[in-house]
Formats: structure tokens, C-alpha cells, sequence
């Protein structure tokens, strides 16, 4: 094929692809590719979810514009025909507003009335920190003390992330804390896609603005949302991704080891990975 032909197909594959419908040009051959979508770490996954869940991953992943890779997956990827560009997709580069600070994301959030988690939030919870972070944590969205106080991440789960952080010998101060959602969804039940998909650009935009050497996800709900992903997080969990230039992993969600507590050995073994790639020693007790 030409140079001109090749290009602008392409550029309809990549459209696609931006909107969700790919990865319709991966072939049917089996062999290693040098890197891979997150959403293909195991092409099998979706065929094995509930129909639900499907449509909420593919939201996710058109919201996240389908941006990770992962530095250290095992599964064994489709070789694609045509190499999906390296550059932003037409959602990363809608998403992105250059030299905004997150003063400006929060303006623009403003008294966000965008989905209908505003109608019962008290307070919206935007994040908060340290805005030129080297670590910042993205949980599921606000709960009960997070919605009365308009701060991520202050209620039992909260106090538990506190001394998860001290304990890798930071400071709540050091780190940035914010959610997927930044209102409280009722009776703390889990975010829906809609809510997700309208949402989440603004993390994406929080996210660029600090640029993060190491983003850690907590739950499901940000590691699938940001990797675009419907597997479960225990198939990923303590892997490296490769996420717009800054590192990412995800770990089990605090408020799983409240009701887990043996799952604190695994976290922990993420944490200090986080730690040897920011040059941290374990506090010393
Ligand atoms: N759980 C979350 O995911 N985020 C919070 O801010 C609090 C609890």
C-alpha cells in the first residue's frame, strides 16, 4: 500500500479506535507485539463478563480514551496489522488544556450540576495535596465523611491510606489524594459508567496537570477506569503500566483491607515497589 493510502487508513483505524469500537484491525495472529492496550491484556476477559459490566468497561474506556500500557504484562498480544500511533487519540487531546493548574480544572468544575450525583452531595470533593506530587493516590469517589468535609479520603478508609502513606515515609502533605468521582454516590454504592464517563476527564485533566512520576490506584473502579480494563484488579494488581508519562499501578482499595485485613501483606508489597521507583526507605519505627 502507498504511503498516502496506508495513512489516511490509518487515521479511520485510529478513529475508531478513539471511539471505542476497536480494536476491530488487531489480526487473528498469535505473536508478541512490543507493546499492548491495558484492555488487551487478555482478549478473552470480556467475553466472559456480564453484559453490563462490558458496556461500563467500553464507557470507561472511551472516557479514558484507552491510554495505558502495561510494562510488564504476560499475556501473549495479537500482532496489529496497522500500528496504532503512539501520540494522544482525539479524546486525549479534547481533554487536554495546556499549562492548566488544578485551580483551573476546579474552576472549571465549578458547582459541577453535570451528572446526578449533584443532587444529593453536600460538599464536592475535588482532591487535595500536594500539586507538584511525585505519588498521587486515585480512589472511587467520595463516601459519607469525604462528602460532609469536601476532603478525599478522611473516614476510616481515609485513616487507614494516612498510615499506609506514613508508613512509605511520606506525609498526606506530600502526596496528592483525589477520586474518580468527585461527588458522593448514594448509600456509597459504586459509580455508574454515565457518571464515570462525565467525571473522570476532569481526573484526566488533574492527572496532567500534576504529571506524576507514580500514579496508584486504589480499587477496581480507578484502575479500570483509568486502564480501560474490565478485568478484575487481582489479575493486575502490582503490575507496572505505562500511563501518559507517568508510571502507574494498582492496589486493593483500603476499604477492602478494613473488611480483609490479611490483603495488607499483598498492598504492601505494592507500596514498596512505588517507594524503590521514588527512591523512598520504609519509615523507620
Ligand atoms: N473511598 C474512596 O474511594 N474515596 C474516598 O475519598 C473515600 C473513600
Amino acid at each position: 500500500m502507498d504511503s498516502v493510502k496506508r495513512s489516511r487508513v490509518e487515521a479511520w483505524l485510529q478513529y475508531g479506535n478513539d471511539l471505542g469500537l476497536g480494536p476491530y484491525f488487531v489480526t487473528r495472529t498469535e505473536s508478541a507485539a512490543p507493546s499492548l492496550q491495558a484492555s488487551e491484556l487478555s482478549p478473552t476477559t470480556s467475553m466472559n463478563m456480564a453484559p453490563a459490566a462490558k458496556s461500563s468497561a467500553k464507557s470507561a474506556a472511551a472516557a479514558a480514551g484507552s491510554v495505558a500500557t502495561p510494562l510488564t504484562a504476560k499475556a501473549t498480544p495479537s500482532l496489529p496489522i496497522i500500528s496504532v500511533p503512539s501520540g494522544p487519540t482525539l479524546f486525549e487531546a479534547a481533554e487536554r488544556v495546556p499549562n492548566e493548574t488544578l485551580d483551573d480544572i476546579r474552576a472549571d468544575l465549578g458547582e459541577c450540576t453535570r451528572c446526578r450525583l449533584h443532587k444529593a452531595r453536600t460538599k464536592l470533593v475535588f482532591g487535595v495535596g500536594n500539586p507538584k506530587a511525585e505519588l498521587v493516590f486515585v480512589g472511587e469517589g467520595p463516601g459519607h465523611d469525604e462528602d460532609i468535609q469536601g476532603e478525599p479520603f478522611v473516614g476510616r478508609a481515609g485513616k487507614l491510606l494516612t498510615q499506609m502513606i506514613e508508613a512509605m515515609s511520606l506525609r498526606r502533605e506530600d502526596v496528592y489524594i483525589c477520586n474518580v468521582v468527585k461527588c458522593r454516590p448514594p448509600e456509597n454504592r459504586l459509580p455508574d459508567k454515565d457518571e464515570i464517563a462525565v467525571c473522570s476527564p476532569f481526573l484526566l485533566r488533574q492527572l496532567a496537570a500534576i504529571q506524576p512520576k507514580v500514579i496508584c490506584c486504589l480499587g477496581a473502579c480507578s484502575a479500570q477506569t483509568l486502564l480501560a480494563t474490565t478485568q478484575g484488579i487481582s489479575r493486575f494488581r502490582g503490575e507496572w503500566f505505562d500511563f501518559r508519562g507517568s508510571k502507574l499501578i494498582a492496589t486493593y482499595h483500603p476499604a477492602y483491607l478494613l473488611r480483609n485485613p490479611p490483603a495488607k501483606s499483598e498492598v504492601w508489597k505494592d507500596l514498596q515497589k512505588v517507594m524503590a521507583v521514588l527512591g523512598l526507605q520504609p519509615k523507620k519505627r
